[in-house]
């Protein structure tokens, strides 16, 4: 094993645990039933002991014939309470353990659609929906379980540890010696717990972004044979998983007997205290079957009480990996200018940009865009030319230099009000689950069925969605691998053209197509192109050749820039291009 966490992980244990208990006595009203759930039920057993001793008591004495009748009865009446009080508690707890799942979940959403671009450049898909299910669950079960035992088991060991005072004060003070013991025991198996959990579910995260990829890249997956390797990838981390929760256990298997063993130790000793003649002296033998039978009943609230640690430091691993997403910066928003639409003039002024500290994807890139204008923009892969485009959506925030839309920082906008004045069109359509007309009418459901149509039709997409059994209410399918990609390509133009933003952003979105959609892609750009800002980035020059300006970019930079003529006649970047690509084509 490994060495043992320092104070002040436990010092974090302790805030996460704080901030997570927030979460859970938010119902007041369900947490006070709860807990007097509990109270009854932990009160239920030394009920019982002290029914047993009495009942022992009255055989020998003349009361008996009365006894006879009442003691049945405060056996029923005792079981009665027991059964409400374990209800009210067990439903409560059940209760503030789904609200507490829902709410993390709720708020783990809103925090994932608010987070900036270069968050999820960072992270593995995966662990991210790891921790919207199997997380969030962790810290339902340390909220609920936890708290269920640690106040039903604890008033119960209070409660009897009270009955056995009462008897003899002196005697049961001897049991509590080995509370130091016990207490050291569970410190120690707690900074274990934590540390195994908060691994596990790296590891869980793990297995779910394995799994993601191989149904995502089913395909991918067995033109290249790799059937094996991604096997033997999710073999090793859910081995791996597998060996931690072994881990987690072999410390709670270890601590809970040896706990057990002291608790017997203790009252090994207590009983043979009990069993002496100066203990007898003066006590009914009820009395002696009281404290025997509580002292003995201690055992297993006493062992749950230590079980829990290992729940508990799951949940506070948990939600030490909630909280952290919970904490992530959102998207900075603090412009306030709002319009209903802007005209459309676009310009850049001296725009440097770098993703991290290393290199800058964007050195000083100025340019102005009237209103419907179309600006092309060419150049090597890894030019710069998404960087740009994708600065304007505010996707990434530029660090020098500015950038104006209607002559307005794009910063001073509401961050809303901006991305609705803007569509984009990439090369990897983007379809959710759900019919084809609520793709196209995406994040707007009040779209008229009539402007759906006349989106699709004008984008050329009613000629395969006409096609469909269901036509525009065939469901798409997770990934809609039963539409071709021209065919996921006109959804996004019937999209874009449906949006009517002034502003278009086209990257990439005509490169991946096969000839015959090609041609109906162009009809369709050409009107969704029309009266408005357009920014296209193409590999095929013939697609550019009548933009108002050709902005061809190299290394961050644009080096060139001009209309198609003119750029031709300059011989440089442009027209080297044009050149390597017609002798291709008439190869
Ligand atoms: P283009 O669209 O012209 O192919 P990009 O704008 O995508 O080029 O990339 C410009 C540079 O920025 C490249 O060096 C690329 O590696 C880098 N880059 C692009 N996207 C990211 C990202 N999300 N994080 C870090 N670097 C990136
Ligand atoms: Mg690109």
């Amino acid at each position: 094993m490994a060495a043992q966490p320092d104070r002040s992980s436990l010092r974090r244990g302790w805030v996460l645990y704080r901030r997570l208990l927030t979460y859970v006595i938010g119902n007041k009203a369900v947490m006070i039933t709860g807990l007097l759930g509990f109270v009854i039920f932990a009160a239920s057993g030394p009920a019982a002991t002290q029914w047993l001793g009495w009942t022992l008591d009255s055989i020998s004495s003349e009361n008996y014939e009365q006894a006879r009748i009442l003691s049945p009865i405060i056996c029923l009446a005792i079981a009665f309470g027991r059964g409400i009080g374990s209800f009210l508690g067990g439903y409560s707890m059940a209760y503030l353990a789904q609200h507490v799942m829902h709410r993390l979940r709720c708020e783990l959403g809103k925090k994932l659609v608010g987070l900036p671009a270069s968050f999820f450049d960072r992270q593995a898909g995966g662990r991210l929906v790891s921790k919207v299910t199997y997380d969030v669950q962790q810290i339902a079960g340390a909220a609920s379980e936890a708290i269920t035992v640690a106040f039903r088991e604890g008033l119960t060991v209070i409660f009897y540890l009270a009955q056995l005072f009462l008897i003899d004060w002196q005697l049961t003070l001897t049991f509590l010696i080995i509370s130091p013991l016990v207490g050291g025991i569970v410190s120690l198996a707690s900074g274990y717990f934590r540390r195994y959990s908060s691994q596990m579910q790296d590891s869980m995260g793990e297995v779910t972004q394995i799994a993601s990829e191989t149904i995502k890249g089913h395909k991918v997956i067995r033109t290249f044979n790799a059937e094996k390797m991604v096997n033997d990838k999710l073999t090793s981390t859910s081995e791996r998983n597998r060996h931690q929760n072994m881990k987690l256990e072999l410390t709670r298997n270890t601590s809970t007997p040896i706990v057990q063993m002291i608790v017997a130790m203790g009252l090994a000793f207590l009983v043979w205290l009990a069993m002496s003649p100066e203990f007898f002296a003066g006590r009914s033998p009820g009395e002696f079957v009281i404290f025997l039978s509580a002292a003995g009943l201690l055992a297993k609230p006493i062992r749950q009480l230590t079980q829990i640690n290992a729940v508990i430091q799951r949940g506070i691993a948990a939600s030490a990996s909630i909280f952290d997403l919970l904490d992530e910066p959102s998207e900075p928003n603090r412009g306030q200018h709002a319009v209903r639409r802007i005209d459309g003039s676009v310009e850049f002024k001296d725009v440097w940009f770098s993703y991290n500290e290393s290199s800058f994807a964007l050195k000083g890139v100025s340019v102005k865009v009237e209103p419907g204008q179309t600006v092309a923009l060419v150049g090597k892969s890894g030019s710069g030319k998404s960087s740009l485009v994708n600065l304007i959506p505010r996707f990434y925030q530029h660090n020098r230099g500015s950038i104006l839309l209607d002559g307005i920082e794009v910063d001073e906008y509401e961050l809303s009000n901006l991305r609705g004045q803007i569509s984009l069109v990439t090369q990897q359509v983007v379809l959710f689950d759900g019919t084809i007309a609520e793709n196209i009418a995406y994040g707007n459901p009040h779209y008229s069925l009539d402007a759906i149509k006349d989106a699709a039709g004008a984008a050329h997409a009613m000629e395969f969605i006409s096609k469909l059994e269901s036509g525009l209410d065939a469901q798409v399918g997770d990934d809609a691998s039963l539409l071709s990609g021209g065919q996921r390509q006109r959804l996004a133009i019937a999209r874009a053209l449906l949006k009517n933003a002034p502003v278009l952003i086209l990257d990439e979105a005509t490169s991946a197509l096969d000839a015959e959609s090609e041609k109906f892609i162009h009809l369709a750009l050409q009107k969704l192109i029309k009266n408005r800002t357009t920014f296209i980035i193409a590999h095929r020059l013939s697609t550019v050749e009548r933009a108002d300006v050709i902005m061809v970019m190299e290394h961050g930079r644009v080096v060139e820039s001009g209309t198609h003529t003119e750029l031709l006649s300059r011989s440089g970047h442009y027209a080297r291009m044009h050149e390597i690509q017609s002798s291709n084509q008439e190869k």
